[in-house]
């Protein structure tokens, strides 16, 4: 399987952020968690019942961040699949929740209602044909009919495709189609989160990190040797500049940016985030690495509790 695994983004308040993928979107909080290279902040992990790859949403909710600001050489649009006939469904929810959203547009034939989130992130839901059979979160409001379906992908917005192509390459992805200045990628052998668009806009403002950006695209290896080899073929045909693997508790990651200037991880499927909580209780509690346990109650008394919506 291919694909994406996670996105990253940066959110500023927690609870709200917490309050619009679970009560809006109809996403399971699958882990509360905080930064391991920040531990002052929390990781917040949003998807289906188990946190499958190709669902799950994180953020750092990071409230000092100036807002970013979108353009070249970042993530533009996170888009998630929901069945075809659930897209009006959506467009209605929006309005009645006061969710900013945008007129519904085809894009590849595909229905497309992007919508930001509270943060300014640019998301959209895509109507797939079939996806009505596909498993959902059935425990939020959000009627198990309409219910998102995990990442259908993410569009890149990049000054040139070419060399970002050949990296898609080797993470399981391969040209399908073109439309207007738009080159569709679509992962080998899956159908959740398995699209990538890049939009070339060459000569165009770079993009700047912030509030309501991506920080990173995580793109799935189904083992630590799947994983080994794609960095194997990075740097030795594409020159880039793996890190080693890094344990990060739920998978384990190796980074690098991507010829276009946006981060990429690869993350393994395993272990998943049932290795240190139930699935029936998933997210429920504060849940710390090993090395933190011992600090628990000073990164405790620095979290907010994310019930308060302002
Ligand atoms: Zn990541």
């Amino acid at each position: 399987m291919s694909g994406l695994h996670h996105v990253t983004a940066i959110a500023g308040d927690a609870a709200r952020n917490h309050d619009f993928y679970t009560r809006v979107l109809g996403l399971r909080f699958v882990k509360k968690t905080v930064n391991y290279d920040d531990p002052g902040t929390y990781h917040l992990y949003f998807g289906d019942e188990t946190g499958s790859p190709g669902t799950i949403l994180t953020f750092f909710p990071w409230g000092h961040m100036p807002q970013g600001r979108g353009g070249v050489g970042l993530t533009q649009t996170t888009t998630y699949r929901v069945p075809e006939s659930a897209i009006g469904y959506w467009a209605h929810r929006f309005v009645e929740l006061g969710v900013k959203h945008e007129a519904i547009e085809k894009r590849f034939g595909e229905s497309v209602l992007g919508f930001t989130d509270p943060d300014g992130l640019g998301l959209a839901l895509v109507g797939v044909a079939g996806a009505e059979s596909e498993k959902a979160w059935a425990g939020s409001d959000v009627p198990v009919e309409h219910a998102i379906r995990g990442f259908h992908g993410a569009t890149l917005l990049l000054d040139d495709a070419k060399a970002t192509a050949g990296v898609l390459d080797v993470l399981g992805y391969e040209e399908v189609a073109r439309e207007g200045s738009s080159i569709r990628f679509k992962a080998r052998g899956s159908d959740v989160g398995n699209v990538i668009d890049i939009r070339e806009a060459k000569g165009f403002l770079p993009g700047r990190m912030g509030r309501g950006s991506v920080h990173h695209l995580a793109f799935r290896a189904k083992d630590d040797q799947e994983q080994a080899d794609m960095r194997r073929r990075l740097v030795e045909e594409h020159r880039m500049h793996v890190t080693e693997q890094i344990d990060r508790n739920y998978f384990r990651s190796m980074y690098f940016k991507e010829p276009g200037g946006i981060i990429f991880e690869i993350a393994t499927d395993q272990p998943g985030f049932s290795i240190d909580e139930p699935v029936e209780s998933l997210g429920t509690k504060l849940v710390l690495p090993p090395f933190l346990e011992g600090r628990r109650a000073q990164i405790e008394a620095h979290l907010v509790p994310l019930k308060e919506v302002a």
